[in-house]
């Protein structure tokens, strides 16, 4: 190691306690290799998004799969150009731990079964990244923290917008209070579901638009106000399709209320298409309208520069990279696990008062 980055990695002190470098890292990082990642679930996303971002990322590359199809894996082999001797059923985690090329891997399944795959992965001795919401309980949290901490290895969370320009303005604005501190916070986001899938099974799932959808206002709601919430009052809103929506809800609204008084209203909704973001301070705003919280296009603007343009990039391809290079060198990261079992916490506490129809005073110790 370097004298330059001994003393960085010394000037992190605590920060980077318990993080210490695993030998394939440092071989990767010694011959200047992207880190591997192997995706675990290949469905829509990891397919759709993810899977073409790790074409276009510096720092990992897709080297493995995970799948329960292997003909899918077969697809991103040809694709990625990796080895089809590395394409993993679920029940294969000892291969998976005996293949060194596999730094990272990146679960994409459903939420009911995020905690048995990151269990698996760091039992395998990898570093995870695993898609939100994190679980389905802030309780599965835990679990899925301490098995890192044991392995000696990290954890992220899907949280592509923690590197997107967009909402690092709106972090940056809350950080300097440049307006002053956002007061009043205004969020919706939802859309249309038609057809039946694992997002409307509550074993599978957890909830209903919240998990899925609500979970990105909860997200730039904590952003904006640059704390973390003490209560939550929530109703859930009729349901106009009780057919579909048997297990979980179609749509609800909550209030947040934040130590400094700044108070947050949102919906998440199955019922219609809306995404939307206000935050409101002494001395200006900051605005997002439809498209607020997709992979592109974004339609933000702030009271003092007008609507905000940082060009075309795929925000996959830079959470992917800068989290490889947080695990590389022991960097914190704002998406981390701790930041998912607060939203969780958050999303647990809503359920509950919507099931008690009281305020739920929030805890996250
Ligand atoms: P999907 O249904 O398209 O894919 C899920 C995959 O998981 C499928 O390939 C399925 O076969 C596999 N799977 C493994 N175990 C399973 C089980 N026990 N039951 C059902 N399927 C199982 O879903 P998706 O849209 O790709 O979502 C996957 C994850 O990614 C979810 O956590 C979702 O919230 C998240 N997601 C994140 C974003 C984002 O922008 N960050 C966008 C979409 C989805």
């Amino acid at each position: 190691m370097s004298p330059t980055r001994r003393a960085f990695l010394g000037s992190l002190g605590g920060l980077a306690a318990g993080y210490a470098l695993a030998p394939a890292l440092r071989a990767a990082e010694a011959s200047g290799k992207p880190l591997g990642l192997a995706l675990c679930g290949l469905g829509g996303y990891a397919n759709g998004e993810l899977s073409p971002a790790l074409l276009e990322t510096k720092h990992v590359k897709l080297v493995a799969a995970i799948t329960g199809t292997r003909e899918k894996g077969v697809k991103l082999a040809k694709l990625h150009g990796f080895d089809e001797a590395n394409i993993y059923s679920y029940d294969q985690w000892d291969k998976v731990a005996a293949n060194k090329a596999i730094d990272i891997v990146y679960v994409v399944t459903p939420p009911g079964v995020h905690r048995q795959n990151v269990i698996d992965a760091f039992g395998a001795g990898k570093h995870v990244i695993c898609e939100k919401p994190m679980a389905i309980a802030a309780a599965e949290c835990d679990t899925m923290i301490a098995a890192g901490k044991k392995a000696g290895k990290r954890l992220a969370i899907g949280y592509r917008l923690h590197f997107d320009p967009y909402h690092q303005e709106l972090v940056r604005l809350a950080k300097t209070q440049e307006f002053g501190p956002f007061m009043k916070i205004k969020s919706a986001n939802g859309y249309t579901l038609h057809r039946k899938s694992w997002r409307i099974e509550k074993k599978l799932a957890g909830g209903g638009a919240l998990t899925d959808m609500g979970i990105y206002s909860v997200q730039a709601v904590c952003m904006a106000a640059d704390a973390n919430p003490i209560s939550v009052t929530a109703k859930e809103l009729p349901k106009t399709r009780p057919e579909l929506f048997v297990e979980v809800e179609q749509a609800l609204e909550f209030r947040l209320e934040f130590a400094n008084g700044a108070v947050a209203d949102v919906w998440s909704g199955y019922d219609a298409n809306r995404a939307e973001l206000f935050a409101e301070a002494a001395k200006g705003w900051f605005k997002g309208e439809r498209p607020v919280f997709s992979y592109r296009g974004l339609n933000i603007s702030t009271s003092a520069k007008g609507k905000l343009d940082f060009g075309i990039f795929r925000q996959q391809q830079r959470h992917m990279d800068g989290v490889a290079v947080a695990f590389r060198d022991n960097q914190a990261l704002s998406c981390s696990g701790e930041v998912g079992r607060r939203d969780m916490v958050i999303i647990d506490g809503i359920y509950e008062s919507i099931r008690t129809g009281k305020k739920v005073e929030l805890k996250y110790s």
